[in-house]
Formats: C-alpha cells, structure tokens, sequence
C-alpha cells in the first residue's frame, strides 16, 4: 500500500528552513525559539494537492550535528535548502555529505528569492559543491522560493511529491510496527511522551512497543496536530503516550512479540567522588546535565563534553537525564562532597527546592534556554576548579601594544569575577589552559590610575609577562 514521503529540511542555520516548514504548515514556530535555533524535532503531516507530506522539523545548529544525521537517514527524501543570498556554506556542505552517504533523494530549494538576489551565484556554489542542479549542467530538482511570500512553495512541494513517485513509497497494513523515535519528553501533567514516524505497518493503541529498552503498552496516540487517535499508518508521524521512561531518540522503535520483554533501562548510579581520590587523579569536574527531552541533552552533552580542559583535568558527566533540576541532582553534589562542578539545565528550569539547596550549598546551577550559555557556565566553571580560589578573573577585551621591549603589555579588558589589583601577581589562562603568570604594573580606569577595580567593570592595566597576551585570555588573581 501507498504511504505518504517523509521529508526533512536540511542546510545551513538561518537559510530558512524553518520558515519554510512554517509557511508549510501554517503556524507560527519561528518567533518562539529561544535563541533563533529550533531546539526540538518533531513531525508533521501536511497536504498538497490532496497527497499527505510527512515534514520531520530538524534543528539547525551544529551541536545538533547528530540529530541531523538522523534526519536525513529516517527520511525517504530531503530539501536541501541554500538561502540565495547567503549561497553555500558549512553546514550546506555537511548536509550535503549526509545525503549523498546516506543516498537520500533530495530536492534544492533556493530561499529569500523575494531579496532578488540572482541565483546564478549560489547555483554555481552548488555545483562547485557537487550538486548539479537541473538546467545547470545536471538533474538534481530545484525551485526559487520565498517563505516570506510563499512564492514557488507549491512548486516545490509539486517536486517533492514527484520525487516520492519516482521513490515508489509502500508499507505492507498487516507487518508488526517498526517506527523511528524522533523525540523524547517529560513533563509533570502528560508523563513520557515519545514522537516517532511509523515506517512500517499500523501503530495502534494497545500495541506492546519498545524503543531501546524501554518499553510501552501503548495508551494514547496523537496526531501531529495534537488530536487523538486510534491507530497511526506508516508514513505517519505520532505522539505516543505509555513509555514508562524516556526512550532514547534516534533509534527505531519495534513491535514487541507476544510475550517478549524488554531489560530494564539502565540508570545512572551516582557514584561520590571524594577529595583525596580527585587529587590522586587530577581535577575531576562534576556536571550534571538536565535538559526538556533527550534530543537537547545530547546536544548538551557533546557540547559539555567539547569544551577544553587543561592537562590532567576531566569533566565527569556525573548524572544526565531529562526534566527539570531537581533538588535531587542537587543533593549529588552534597552527597558527593565536592563542589567541584556544576548543574547545567538547558530548556528547562530548576525547582525551588533545588534552588534552596543550591543556595544552601554554594552548589553552581545554570539553566538557559540557549546552549552558549550553558557552554560558558561549563567554562567558567572549568576556569574556577583549576584555577583554585580565584580572588579575580579579568577577560581581555583589546590590546593596546607592548612596552619595555615586549615585557610589559598594555591590556583592556573586564573584571568578571572578583577584583583586580595593582601590584597583583596573575595567572594567564587560554581556553582554559595555563600559559604563565605574571604580575600587574599599573592599573587604570577612566585614565587614572586606581588601586582595584570591582567585578562588573572595565579597565586598563599594564602587565608583566615573559610571553604574548591574546585577546580572549583570562587573567586570574589567586
Ligand atoms: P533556519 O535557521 O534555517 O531555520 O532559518 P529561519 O527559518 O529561522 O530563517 C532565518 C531568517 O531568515 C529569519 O529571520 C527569517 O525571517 C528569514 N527568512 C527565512 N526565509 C526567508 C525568505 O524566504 N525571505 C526572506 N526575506 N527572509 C527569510
């Protein structure tokens, strides 16, 4: 049997993909996103000419890059889209790759044609790129369009459903359930709620599922516009009520056999690390990373697990899971013993008890709708544990050149914690790598020489150091 294309948007932040799918689907997702980045994938079913498009909403950034890749693998057909004022760039080529690797077919839609921006040039990027559009050398389906106006939208879904005819799409009523988890959420009112695309067969309420190792006798079942249903074909996105933990996202959801279990998902196991046994094996920094489902977190935890640390220092993801700080991932931190490390909270928000006790505690949460953030609390954070008790953290901002033959250097930059202090011997840190200390000579603000200068302010000072000073550095007092 004939089931609808599922299709994902592909291409670089901020060429217009969202928009795109909005314009789609008619509603408006665009202005709510935190950050301007659409932080969590789900699926719609729309029509065009009386056929159903199945439109999978994958994020743009690139801490989503595995995300992505799963976009284009669950997808039968994708749109590349490249903004024709923009014209190729990084992520255009990596989605690029990811069709080809994964011989997704695809069609290229040239976005914000309402700037009249020719599209010679980003038709000849795309071919230096390997894309061979039609009428420019090769066969690959393209159409001009703006999501603004919604000009060349309806041709470009008239491609897109030719492209599915040529893929020949069919699923078989009667096989067991195979399905694909595109999402994962938890919250207080609705449990566990897993959005998935059926691929194969008919997902019916009632149905024993299992995505991972986590399992559902399926108890309700939503279509994407949030109305309730009974059963769900292949082709066909859905949310589905029942799991009894957050499964994980990215894998394929199967039918359960009669009478076929599944192992119980494994939980993390806080296990305390004690002061004596981090310094035997260097600085271990503790985070504990919360997020609103288990896309986000992923996306949290490379990010987490990207940022540099200097030698002989680790960042341990001590504990990770979706939903809200709790004062319970507080209380790890207080079991534990070590303070060294931080909560991290993206899309979510932390619950008055764990705020009380993280007060109580001097425990560091930060909760951002906007991963940077959470990036630069991890960063700070990593900048404190190995930097000691820091008594001030200057950041350089400018430098305004050297003196006593390129022993002294003449700094601008702002104090962002602590003080500093003229005469202060400093310590230079790189990404969070010691590069040397030296000692502060002169210390200025508004031109006149001071003898501190607080948190929150700007100033000039005139370093001592044997080595050169980028902008970027942090200069620590301790
Ligand atoms: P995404 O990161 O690829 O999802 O990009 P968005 O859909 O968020 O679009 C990025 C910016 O480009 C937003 O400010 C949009 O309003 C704008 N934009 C998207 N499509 C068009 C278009 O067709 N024409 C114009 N003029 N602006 C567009």
């Amino acid at each position: 049997m004939k089931r609808p294309p599922i299709i994902a948007i592909v291409g670089h932040v901020d060429h217009g993909k969202t928009t795109l799918l909005d314009y789609v689907r008619k509603t408006n997702v665009v202005a709510g996103e935190a950050g301007g980045i659409t932080q969590s994938t789900h699926a719609y079913a729309v029509t065009h000419q009386g056929q159903t498009l199945t439109f999978i909403d994958t994020p743009g950034h690139e801490a989503f890059g595995a995300m992505r890749e799963r976009g284009a693998r669950v997808a039968d057909i994708a749109v590349l889209v490249v903004a024709s004022t923009d014209g190729v760039e990084d992520q255009t080529k990596e989605a690029i790759r990811v069709l080809e690797e994964t011989q997704t077919p695809y069609v290229v839609a040239l976005t914000k044609t309402d700037m009249n921006v020719p599209l010679d040039k980003v038709k000849n990027e795309l071919m230096q790129a390997g894309v061979l559009l039609e009428g420019f050398g090769g066969n690959v389906s393209w159409a001009g369009i703006s999501a603004k106006t919604g000009d060349g939208v309806g041709d470009l879904l008239d491609l897109i459903i030719l492209t599915a005819d040529v893929a020949n799409l069919e699923y078989d009523e009667v096989s067991p359930v195979a399905g694909y988890c595109i999402e994962a959420t938890k919250d207080a009112q609705r449990g566990v709620t897993a959005y998935v695309v059926v691929l194969e067969g008919t997902l019916k309420v009632g149905a024993d599922v299992a995505i991972g190792d986590v399992a559902a006798k399926v108890k309700a079942l939503e279509d994407s516009a949030g109305k309730r249903i009974a059963e769900c074909p292949a082709g066909l996105p859905c949310a589905v009520v029942g799991f009894k933990d957050v499964p994980p996202v990215g894998i394929a959801m199967r039918e359960l056999a009669k009478g076929e279990k599944v192992a119980p998902p494994a939980r993390a196991v806080p296990v305390p690390t004690r002061r004596s046994s981090a310094k035997e094996q260097g600085i271990v920094i503790n985070a504990i990373l919360k997020a609103s489902a288990q896309g986000p977190l992923e996306a949290l935890t490379a990010a987490v697990q990207a940022v540099a640390v200097p030698e002989g220092c680790k960042i341990r993801i001590a504990l990770s899971g979706v939903g809200d700080v709790t004062d319970g991932d507080v209380q790890w931190f207080v079991a534990s013993e070590t303070k060294q490390g931080i909560v991290l909270g993206f899309g979510i928000t932390a619950t008055k008890q764990a705020d009380y006790l993280a007060k109580a505690n001097r425990i560091e949460v930060a909760t951002s709708k906007v991963i940077y953030d959470l990036i630069d609390a991890m960063e700070t954070c990593v900048l404190r544990a190995t930097g000691g008790a820091i008594l001030g953290d200057l950041e350089v901002l400018a430098l305004f050149g050297k003196k006593e033959g390129g022993k002294a250097h003449v700094i601008g930059g702002k104090v962002v914690a602590g003080e500093m202090k003229n005469g202060a011997k400093v310590i230079v840190v790189r990404e969070g790598v010691e590069v040397g200390t030296g000692a502060i000579e002169n210390l200025q603000t508004g031109k006149k020489e001071v003898g501190r200068v607080e948190v929150g302010n700007e100033c000039g000072l005139l370093v001592r150091a044997d080595f050169d000073i980028r902008v970027g550095d942090h200069i620590l007092i301790k």
